[in-house]
């Protein structure tokens, strides 16, 4: 029989987010493991799906390898005031055990780079996160007062992969900012409101910031890296960057896909990069931009992945064209260059 790769029909998808934002306000939250997963299935979903109806399949070392990237830098000591600094807490109960299994790889290595540059051990501790992931999220996050609702997935413990039901692929891709921002702002809540974390309710006010926020600290590597590539120009306006503030800038916004794959960045002055804001940029520097990548893809992956960044050009491109028919979809307003940020063409057509 041939499977129904039909997109959701509109009430489908109301369905669907209405199931999300169920799990959210209804779900029981011992740990933020759930969030987590909800985060790692909606940007899987991005990498490697695409906008149909079909089921997606995912290698359950996948989504370990999105539980390590967003619990390594909130398993970094939380410094506060004159306090010691803090581990914070993940779970209502003793500590999250997938935080204890990153503490131990940052005790052997300094870097989320280091770490995924040790092939064996990565190996091992993906193996290890995603034992974790199948045995507890996996199981509850569909689980309401011990009512089943199963919308995303039907479990099987036998299985090394987990298959989305149809047309949640597309629903994922579809709501990803409305599911990322959901699922953010209630594990800040959780850490906020969980007593394990009490000696540190003061400090809180950035906590936001802290789990969250892009890794900018790290990117002086890289802007160093695209300096060379660009032969010393703005990516966008052309102009040589000699003396001039630059910084690195994500292609695809992070407002739209935060996280940092390799192939993403891009280096450009100041002002260029505060005008492109949170805006996608216009098509032409999309062909800019994937031109760039495939003439030296090489080089690019080999660079950003010895600094600890994922760097595959496919996923990168797939990211970018969900994102374009996001804009297409939506109507969303692209950046030109120069000043202007209006409507592409396309909207007019
Ligand atoms: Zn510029």
């Amino acid at each position: 029989m041939l499977e129904d790769i039909s997109i959701p029909t509109p009430q489908e998808q109301l369905r669907f987010l209405k199931q999300i934002q169920t799990i959210l306000q209804s779900g029981s939250f011992t740990s933020t493991y759930k969030f987590a997963l909800l985060i790692s299935l909606s940007r899987l979903a991005i990498e490697q799906g695409v906008d149909t109806g079909e089921c997606l399949t995912l290698d359950y070392l996948d989504i370990a390898e999105k539980f390590i990237d967003l619990y390594w830098w909130q398993a970094r000591p939380y410094q506060f005031n004159e306090q010691a600094p803090f581990v914070l807490q993940q779970s209502t109960g003793p500590q999250a055990s997938i935080v204890n299994l990153v503490l131990a790889a940052q005790e052997k290595f300094k870097t989320l780079a280091a770490a995924r540059q040790n092939a064996a051990e990565w190996l091992k501790l993906k193996k290890a996160v995603a034992g974790t992931v199948k045995r507890m999220p996996v199981v509850y996050l569909q689980n309401l007062n011990g009512q089943s609702i199963e919308f995303l997935y039907h479990l099987d413990a036998s299985a090394h992969h987990l298959q989305l039901l149809p047309k949640v692929m597309y629903c994922l891709r579809q709501f990803s900012e409305i599911i990322e921002e959901l699922c953010q702002k209630r594990w800040v809540d959780f850490v906020r409101e969980n007593k394990n974390n009490l000696p540190v309710l003061d400090g809180l006010p950035d906590l936001n910031a802290f789990l969250f926020a892009p890794t900018r600290n790290q990117l002086g590597k890289v802007a160093d890296f695209l300096m060379d590539l660009q032969q010393c120009r703005c990516f966008y306006c052309n102009q040589s960057l000699k003396n001039k503030k630059v910084a690195v800038d994500h292609f695809i916004p992070w407002s739209l896909y935060p996280a940092d794959t390799g192939h993403n960045f891009v280096l450009a002055d100041n002002t260029c990069n505060a005008q492109k804001s949170n805006f996608l940029a216009s098509e032409n520097y999309l062909e800019q931009w994937q031109a760039r990548n495939y003439q030296h893809d090489s080089l690019i992956t080999a660079e950003l992945s010895s600094q600890g960044f994922l760097a595959d050009i496919r996923r990168s491109h797939h990211v970018a064209s969900w994102a374009y028919q996001q804009a297409r979809d939506n109507n969303y307003l692209l950046w030109e260059g120069g000043k202007s940020t209006r409507f592409a063409s396309w909207m007019c057509a």
